[in-house]
């Protein structure tokens, strides 16, 4: 088993390595380790989730990598992973920055419904700014499930990197030159 390499990345359950280090620990996939401590010597250490200072948390985590798989699913079922004339699967083979301005599309219907103080027009008990923004979240989980990407773990590595950075710590904010949004 190859370990090293790793030294300065904690190692997620998507992560390839994850599981060898789950087998490897004697750990459960997913369910019990948050990630894996580098001791610096190619080693590795299991960090359970309750032990974890991270800020998000295991059920958001498994809330991500769920909606991830069933969002994929459903765009899978209804068809718009199969080139609808040849047949052919074309997971992870749509134009990508087609998809990635589909998202753009829906931030701009949420704000047009945000500026006009719309109702939705497809579900009119709802808010179009909040329906919007669902079909935004639809298409990005849609688009990683796709493409085998890491929303949960990358979500939860960048929310404990915003937890921690300079800029974003208040008093830097209210100082010359701070971010002011
Ligand atoms: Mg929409």
């Amino acid at each position: 088993m190859v370990m090293t390499n790793q030294s300065d990345h904690k190692i997620h359950s998507a992560h390839p390595k994850f599981q060898e280090l789950c087998d490897a620990h004697g750990v459960e996939y997913g369910s019990t380790i948050h990630h894996f401590r580098p001791n610096g010597d190619g080693t590795f250490t299991p960090v359970p989730w309750h032990e974890s200072s991270k800020p998000m948390s295991f059920a958001a985590y498994t809330g991500i990598k769920a909606l991830t798989d069933d969002c994929h699913a459903a765009s899978t079922k209804a068809g718009w992973w199969t080139d609808l004339h040849t047949g052919e699967n074309m997971r992870g083979k749509r134009n990508k920055p087609e998809m990635l301005m589909l998202m753009v599309s829906e931030l701009a219907e949420a704000m047009e419904g945000l500026r006009k103080d719309l109702m939705d027009d497809k579900i009119p008990s709802r808010k179009m700014e909040e329906v919007e923004l669902a079909d935004c979240i639809i298409r990005i989980c849609d688009y990683a499930g796709a493409h085998d990407l890491d929303l949960a773990g990358a979500i939860s590595d960048k929310m404990a990197f915003n937890a921690v950075r300079e800029d974003h710590k208040i008093e830097n904010r209210v100082m010359a030159g701070g971010k002011k949004f």
